[in-house]
Formats: C-alpha cells, sequence, structure tokens
C-alpha cells in the first residue's frame, strides 16, 4: 500500500512534522513566537488520532484560557471531523483539575456537589476571619491574605507544608490559611487555587488512583510550558506515565506570568525529568513580517536571562513598525480611532484590529473614543465600558428619569443603593403593574397611597418618588452631565461606592469618565439613544469588532493589525517593576513586550503620550525604555513637535527622530533632549526614578507654550 502524506501533514516544515511524528516519549518544542508552536500540537493531536493511537478521551490537552481550548477543539474538528468531540480532557490546568476533582471530591473532604468561590466571596470569607482574629482589617487587608493564600497554592504548599518564613500579620500565616481551609470544606466550597491543590492531595495520597489517570492518559499535550507554576508541574508530573508520551510547547521569552508563580525553569528542567526527551527547536516564523520580528527580536535581545534562540522569517513585505508619541492620552485615543477607521476604509475588517494594553485602566480611554465613533469593539477578559455595573446602573437611574415606563431600568434600580424595598416587594410591584397594564412607576404612585405594601416600604417607596420627580424637574434646565452627577449623589450611590474599599474606587474612576463622555452630546436622549445603539452593536461571536485586551490576555493570538498604546516610564514597565530591586521584574516586562510586538501579523503600531491624567493630576510621561531598544532599522518613529521639537507649532512641524543613529545610542535631536530633560527635572539624557508630578489644574507645563514652541524650561 502506498505510504501517502495525510493531509493535515502537508505544509508543516521539516522541524515541525518532526515533532508532530515523535508520538512517543517525551517532546520538548522550544520555539519562538509565531513558529507553528500550538499548531505543531493540535497537528500532533490530530495526528494520535487519526492514526488511531488513542481515542479522544486518553489524551489529556492542556491550554492557557479557555478561549485556546475552543479554539483548539475546533481547528481539530476542521482537521480529523466529528470524532474531535470526544476530547473530554482538553482545557486550561484549571478546568480538566476541576474535572479531576469532581470525580473524587471526598477524598479532600468536600461533597460532589461543591462550589468554586470567585474572589469576592473569598475575600469576604477572610475578612470574617481576619476579624474573629481580632486582626486590624485595614492594614491587613482581607485582599492580600487572598493574594498571598493564592500565591502559596501555586506552589503547592498546603497549610501543612507551608515553609518557614512564609507568614501574615506577625505569625499568624499559617493559622489564619488553616482556618480559612477548613472554613471552605464546611461550606462544602474550594477556591481557584484549590483545583490544583486538592488536585495534588488526590494524586500523591492514592497511589491507585494516579495510577488509573496515568494509564488513562495516553498521550498529554501542554501549550504555553513557560507559564507552568510548580503547582501545575507537579500535577503534570503526577499525571505522566513511565512511557512519558508527553509534548510541552513553549518559549522562554513569552513568560510572563512569573507574578503568579509562574517558573520558567520548568522548561529547563524538562531535560532532566524526562532523560532523553526529544528537543525540537523551530525557526521559522510563519505569523509576522520582518520588520516586525526584527522589532521585536531587537526588543528582547536586551535581556540577559534568556535561553537565546535565532527567529526567521520569509515575508519580507509590510511597513516598519510605527512609533508615534503625542501630547496626551486623548490624542493617543485620537489616534488609534482614526487609524483604525483608515484601516476600515482600506477594506480591513474590525475584528482584524488589536489595541492591546498593558493594564485594563487603559482601556477606557479607546472603549469611550470608540463609543464616540461608533466602531465596534468588544473587550476580550472582561466586561466592555458600558456593561459594567456601575454604569448601567447610572443609566438605569438616567433612563427612568427619562422615561417612567422603563421598567427594566426601574428594577434595576429600585434598591440600589439600599432602600429597604425587599425583593418581594418589587415582584409584587411588577406583578400589579403587568396586571393592570401600567408601567412598574405608576403601580408605585398607586401603591403608595394604599396600604398593600408594609408601611416601611411604602415610605421608602414615596422618597424614591419624590427624589425621581426632583431630578425630573432638576433635567429640563440642568446640563445631563451636572444633572448625573446629582442624581449619583443625591441617591447614595456614590457613597454606597465609597464604602466599598475594594472595588469603590475603580468604578468611581468609572462614573467619573461616564460624566466626561456625556459631554459630548447634546441631550441626554442623545446620549442615551448613542448607547443603546452602540451596546447592540455586537451581539453574538460572530460580529466584527476591535478587540481590546490586557498583553496577558493576548498570548497565543495574532491579529494583522495591533496597536500597542501607552508605552511609557510607569505603565509599561510598570511603575512596580522600575521600583523593584534588580532585573527580574523589568525582564518581564520585557518579555510581555515582546508577546505584544509579536501579535502583530503585518503592522504594528506603538504610542506613547507625553502627558496623563492619573488621578485627577496631570503627569509628564518619558517614553518607555522599551521605545529606546527597539532597532532603528524596523522602526519609523514620529512625534508631534509641540512635545518633543525644539521650535515650531504642534502642527506645522513633525520632528523626526529616525535620522539618530540609533534609538540604543541615545536621542540625537534636541528637541528630545530637551523634553527629556524638562520632564526629568534633571539634565538631559539622564532617567527619573520617578516620573514627575505636575500638580495643579489644567494641563500640564504651565511654564510651555506648545503652541509656540516657546521651549520647556
Ligand atoms: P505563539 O508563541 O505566539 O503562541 P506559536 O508558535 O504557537 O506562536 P502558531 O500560533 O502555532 O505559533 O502559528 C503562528 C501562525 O503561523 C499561525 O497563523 C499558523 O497557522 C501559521 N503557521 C504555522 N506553521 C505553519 C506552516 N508550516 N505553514 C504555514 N503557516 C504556518
Ligand atoms: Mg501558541
Amino acid at each position: 500500500v502506498a505510504h501517502e502524506t495525510p493531509d493535515y501533514l502537508g505544509g508543516l516544515n521539516p522541524e515541525q512534522r518532526e515533532a508532530v511524528e515523535a508520538t512517543e516519549g517525551p517532546v520538548l518544542v522550544l520555539a519562538g513566537a509565531g513558529t507553528g508552536k500550538t499548531r505543531v500540537l493540535t497537528t500532533r493531536l490530530a495526528h494520535i488520532l487519526a492514526t488511531g493511537r488513542a481515542r479522544p478521551w486518553e489524551l489529556l490537552v492542556v491550554t492557557f484560557t479557555n478561549k485556546a481550548a475552543r479554539e483548539m477543539r475546533e481547528r481539530i474538528t476542521h482537521l480529523i471531523g466529528p470524532s474531535a468531540e470526544g476530547l473530554r480532557w482538553l482545557g486550561t490546568f484549571h478546568s480538566v483539575a476541576a474535572q479531576i476533582l469532581r470525580r473524587h471530591p471526598e477524598l479532600v473532604g468536600l461533597k460532589s456537589s461543591f462550589t468554586i468561590l470567585d474572589t469576592d466571596d473569598q475575600e469576604r470569607l477572610l475578612k470574617q476571619l481576619l476579624e474573629a482574629a481580632n486582626i486590624d482589617t485595614k492594614r491587613w487587608t482581607p485582599k492580600s491574605l487572598s493574594g498571598l493564600i493564592d500565591h502559596w497554592k501555586n506552589r503547592g504548599w498546603t497549610p501543612e507544608k507551608l515553609p518557614p518564613g512564609e507568614d501574615f500579620a506577625n505569625g499568624k500565616g499559617q493559622t489564619l490559611y488553616a482556618a480559612y481551609q477548613s472554613r471552605l470544606a464546611t461550606l462544602n466550597a474550594c477556591d481557584f487555587g484549590d483545583l490544583l491543590l486538592h488536585n495534588l492531595t488526590i494524586l500523591s495520597k492514592h497511589a491507585d488512583i494516579a495510577e488509573e489517570y496515568r494509564k488513562r492518559f495516553r498521550y498529554i499535550l501542554v501549550d504555553e510550558y513557560q507559564d507552568t507554576n510548580v503547582a501545575q508541574y507537579l500535577w503534570l508530573r503526577l499525571l505522566t506515565s513511565s512511557t512519558g508520551n508527553v509534548c510541552c510547547v513553549g518559549d522562554d521569552d513569552q513568560s510572563i506570568y512569573g507574578w503568579r508563580g509562574a517558573e520558567v525553569d520548568n522548561i529547563l528542567r524538562f531535560e532532566k525529568d524526562f532523560p532523553g526527551a526529544k528537543i525540537v527547536k523551530l525557526e521559522r516564523n510563519y505569523r509576522s513580517t520582518s520588520h516586525i520580528l526584527g522589532a521585536a527580536s531587537g526588543l528582547i535581545a536586551a535581556n540577559r536571562d534568556r535561553l537565546g534562540k535565532t527567529l526567521w522569517t520569509e515575508d519580507q513585505t509590510g511597513d516598519k513598525v510605527r512609533v508615534r508619541g503625542v501630547w496626551d492620552g486623548d490624542a493617543e485615543s485620537r489616534l488609534i480611532a482614526d487609524e483604525i477607521e483608515t484601516a476600515k476604509r482600506d477594506g480591513m475588517k474590525y475584528r482584524d484590529m488589536a489595541v492591546l494594553v498593558r493594564a485594563s485602566f487603559q482601556m477606557r480611554a479607546f472603549e469611550e473614543r470608540f463609543v464616540l465613533l461608533a466602531i465596534p469593539y468588544t473587550v476580550i477578559g472582561g466586561p466592555r465600558f458600558f456593561e459594567r455595573a456601575e454604569i448601567r446602573d447610572a443609566h438605569a437611574y438616567l433612563r427612568l428619569i427619562q422615561s417612567e415606563d422603563d421598567d427594566l431600568a426601574f428594577e434595576r434600580i429600585v434598591n440600589v443603593p439600599k432602600r429597604g424595598i425587599g425583593d418581594t416587594s418589587v415582584q409584587k410591584i411588577l406583578q400589579i403593574a403587568r396586571h393592570n397594564g401600567v408601567s412598574a412607576m405608576t403601580a408605585v404612585r398607586d401603591l403608595i397611597t394604599s396600604d398593600e405594601l408594609q408601611a416601611r416600604t411604602r415610605t421608602a417607596l414615596s422618597s424614591f418618588v419624590r427624589d425621581l420627580d426632583r431630578w425630573r424637574a432638576l433635567a429640563s434646565d440642568t446640563r445631563h452631565w451636572l444633572l448625573t452627577e446629582t442624581v449619583l449623589e443625591e441617591s447614595g450611590y456614590t457613597d454606597m461606592q465609597k464604602a466599598d474599599r475594594a472595588t469603590g474606587p475603580a468604578r468611581l474612576d468609572n462614573l467619573k469618565e461616564l460624566t466626561q463622555a456625556m459631554q459630548s452630546f447634546e441631550t441626554l436622549g442623545a446620549y442615551l439613544e448613542h448607547v443603546s445603539l452602540v451596546m447592540d452593536l455586537d451581539r453574538g461571536p460572530s460580529s466584527d469588532a476591535v478587540q481590546i485586551m490586557t498583553l496577558h490576555g493576548a498570548k497565543g493570538l495574532e491579529f494583522p493589525l495591533v496597536f500597542l498604546p501607552g508605552w511609557e516610564e510607569g505603565v509599561f514597565p510598570s511603575q512596580r517593576s522600575i521600583d523593584e530591586k534588580g532585573e527580574k521584574g523589568l525582564e518581564e516586562e520585557r518579555r510581555l513586550a515582546y508577546v505584544g510586538v509579536t501579535r502583530a501579523k503585518q503592522d504594528a503600531r506603538i504610542s506613547f503620550a507625553a502627558n496623563r491624567l492619573v488621578y485627577g493630576r496631570w503627569t509628564s510621561q518619558l517614553p518607555s525604555r522599551f521605545v529606546d531598544e527597539l532597532p532603528i532599522a524596523h522602526v519609523e518613529a514620529e512625534s508631534d513637535t509641540g512635545y518633543y521639537g525644539a521650535s515650531g507649532g504642534m502642527k506645522e512641524a513633525k520632528s523626526r527622530w529616525d535620522d539618530a543613529p540609533s534609538f540604543g545610542a541615545g536621542y540625537t535631536s534636541p528637541g528630545w533632549q530637551r523634553a527629556k530633560a524638562f520632564t526629568a527635572g534633571q539634565t538631559p539624557g539622564a532617567r527619573p526614578a520617578r516620573n514627575a508630578v505636575i500638580e495643579g489644574e489644567g494641563r500640564l507645563i504651565a511654564t510651555a507654550d506648545p503652541k509656540s514652541g516657546s521651549g520647556f524650561v
């Protein structure tokens, strides 16, 4: 019988094919971004199934996110058809561990109906424990304890195994941790970290069960191996049989979860753990153009702690990576929105564009701009701005002021903040309203004069109606954003958020942003209509929308056009990593930058702003050191002169700094040096430890006139 190459193997390069076909024994694929690691893993999976080496439920496949798991399932279905449905053990570490735990909960003192707590529940529980132990929860916050416990769990430490030196609240760490675990057991619950930790307990204490799984999982495949933490590593070891048909793929340059306990050393340990392991290196990048790859490679070369590898691409098309300096955050979101619209006009789909931010707070500016321009977008890994609870609450108030008939709005906020109008009363009101064919508010107006509700509820409702009437009267002669502020204040909503130390500040920030965004609309009606249109824009996964996400969330993904905003010292790299002693944190930030740039297939655009509003204060920003580290040959840089240039107006002249010999050698443009000197408050060239903060009203640089370009000192 002639041996034909199956379709799914076609198109692979020899190294990739080697990694796919070496099904028996341990294999480590160690290779840079976009070299087809994930593709190799997927194809290998298809190959194992297609050649009958194992049945779908005998494979353990671990991806980093649920999204990645879904995509892999789809790709395999595409390759081998519906038999991919039997892949029961394909998921994230957590989802697979949860499945295993569901099968043996009694071994760790849980019942099969156990619940998995979210962080809110977790922190509430910890707060109770801290209070019960008479610990000052302002000094020793539930949040920090929950972070610490998570950190312990990521290292596989149960309370008994906690090493000396690991502590909380002066010697109470272990006791609190143990108390927390026993509280969880009483509640028949576990937290996220427990999923793996309980697995470790089960597998290490019950040899027979571990053996059963080792027999079951004939092949193990792991993507993004560089980001596994100790607990995950131990878990994999416990599940790997002596034959060790395990294939891990990863890239040490993309290890970005060190802060969550990930250990790149797991890569180095692989060879030791699996003697005779086959190590495959992939060097050809199929994703990006040579400029993108060149920029990314130059950047990551500044890291000392790396294994080092070669990457090349055949794609010589495409533009250089664009770096733009702009005046402030507003200008940055305007620039990016404009470029998105241009790209869209040129025929690109919205979904082919992504905005990747360092921290989620950066998203708001873009979301607002997109809303304003009706550019559809989705936020991956979090709610969109207008879908956030506090924004919906504020909208509900406004909608109810605008229209008494809006029962949904009524239901949402009639008891938010709490006014003593309980659920039963609300349901009763809605029932009566439905029965009489009137709106809930109309029903309320009747009910407060009848005796169908308790006196207390009636009083609360009367005062709610009075408030609403007053606000409605106010609406006719007050600017709508001021009205919004008043409503939030007078309703007690602001106070309610202030009382919440954990999420309150961020929510209040969002509400402030909301009132700012409203100012660009003539009327409240126009604003609300716009919001409902935008909220309706992209429903369902097939929709065409710009993707906004954090750099961490973008791992493994790719987009034709990628925007990388906020490349400023203190934002990216984060202030925390700058303040930290040593290079470890900075190197991780640099890897994150590398991940960011390498998401782009055709076009990567980096930007930074000279000024940012941070907690109500204008802060002058320095361009990120990562900007300096981009090799000039692959970068085209441009900046608004008002900031960097020595003379000329903001718009009239552009100072191009790509005539400088190299970024690494420092900027030679005098304007640049002066700008640096100004922001640093130091001699040109020196980088300040912290960004200079200019306090006070209005825009930064009261001493400089950006329009006349009169100088920076
Ligand atoms: P990352 O490190 O970012 O996770 P990766 O190494 O997992 O990247 P993949 O996502 O598997 O890389 O592949 C990058 C792109 O290159 C994908 O679009 C993939 O389909 C394509 N690709 C990979 N191998 C080949 C090949 N042999 N021929 C053509 N395209 C390929
Ligand atoms: Mg990948």
